[in-house]
């Protein structure tokens, strides 16, 4: 339930292009008014609440796990501001997934209301490359033409984001029969000349898969997706902000080519998230957490985050990125890519998603529908 009494918030309110001392009056779980007021200059940083969009699991618990283990995602993201998320699966058989489906299809009305929402699901595959595979399982790889299109249709309802190699026999029939069905199709896993890059995104696809990793990128002499990613001013990519993934050196590449509106800030964290060092399976992968980094067992390769996206927007900031763009590349992106404008901007009419932040940006207190929950506080950043 909506918390339907009013209150009145004061501090710096993250606007998409500025920050500014101001009062936000909630009423009935939503935004009713804010005005700029200079007393909030003393107060807290008050960000639209976050959204993963690129996520398999919290807190010790995985997406793919039972209704149970989605509950306790949910609320350990919500700690973190993440106040929408949309739950990912790894590459898998197709009765695995189509399980998955069915399971967050199930859950997600009965969510707990002190959890982030869920917003559908995110399926990461199957039909990508072997050649950059990443931490997905070679052996549920399919080639789109080969793909039973009878067995993908009950996964549909729901489904906001699939992954697809562009490159591969039959992918661009794939990508226009997703985007017709209404999927936000992620260019990834993919070992794409930017050419054929291009032609996936001609065909619809509409946003990338963690930009840089477990694709071909920017070579002079043989550009990849990531050049056609990077070049396209309308598409989407996403960036996991942890400092591993990508190296610091080289997001102002990423800042600098992509509009301030097609940044999606993803943890593609692991299910050992939020729990210290630890080992677990991923879709039959082993993978080990040894001091914020997550790889697989078999070969070292690196599976996923640890982070969530409190920890990016604060990586984002102290590599000198502006707040209102980092936090806009965390919540407003994120929704604008899966179609979904009812919440991730302070203004009136917004659903009350709010993220209190210390000057550190360490989240204090995080607002959903207008109900406060505790926040997890100061975190350290990894790596
Ligand atoms: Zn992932």
């Amino acid at each position: 339930m909506a918390d339907a009494s009013r209150q009145t918030l004061v501090g710096r309110a993250v606007l998409e292009d500025r920050v500014v001392g101001a009062r936000i009056v909630v009423a009935g779980g939503q935004i009713e008014a804010i005005e700029e007021d200079d007393e909030g200059q003393n107060g807290p940083f008050l960000t639209p609440g976050f959204v993963d969009v690129h996520v398999h699991g919290w807190g010790g618990h995985d997406a793919m796990g039972n209704e149970a283990a989605l509950d306790g995602m949910a609320r350990a993201l919500l700690r973190h501001g993440v106040t929408s998320f949309v739950p990912a699966a790894v590459t898998s058989p197709l009765d695995r997934l189509a399980a998955f489906a069915d399971r967050v299809r199930q859950w997600s009305p009965a969510a707990p209301e002190d959890g982030a929402e869920p917003l559908g699901f995110n399926i990461e595959g199957p039909c990508i490359s072997p050649e950059k595979k990443g931490a997905q399982n070679e052996a549920f790889i399919q080639l789109p033409s080969a793909v039973d299109r009878g067995a993908l249709g009950p996964m549909l309802d729901g489904l906001r984001i699939m992954t697809v190699a562009p490159e591969r026999d039959g992918a661009l029939d794939l990508v226009r029969w997703l985007a017709d069905a209404g999927v936000n199709v992620s260019l990834g896993h993919s070992n794409a000349t930017a050419p054929e890059a291009s032609q996936g995104y001609a065909a619809g696809a509409r946003t990338t898969t963690h930009l840089f990793n477990a694709m071909s990128g920017v070579d002079n002499h043989r550009p990849g997706l990531a050049v056609a990613a990077l070049t396209n001013d309308e598409v989407y990519v996403e960036l996991v902000a942890d400092g591993l993934h990508v190296e610091r050196s080289v997001w102002p590449i990423v800042l600098r080519a992509k509009p301030a509106t097609r940044l999606v800030l993803v943890s593609d964290a692991i299910g050992l998230a939020g729990t210290g060092d630890g080992r677990m399976w991923i879709g039959d992968l082993e993978v080990e957490v040894r001091n914020g980094e997550c790889r697989l067992v078999s070969d070292g390769r690196l599976a996923g985050s640890v982070i969530a996206l409190d920890t990016a927007v604060r990586n984002l900031v102290a590599a000198g990125v502006p707040l209102p763009l980092a936090v806009r590349a965390a919540s407003r992106n994120p929704l604008e890519l899966i179609g979904a404008g009812d919440r991730g901007t302070l203004a009136p009419g917004q659903r009350a998603d709010l993220v209190e932040l210390d000057d550190a940006l360490s989240v204090l207190r995080v607002m959903k529908r207008g109900g406060w929950y505790p926040g997890a506080g100061p975190t350290g950043a990894t790596a």
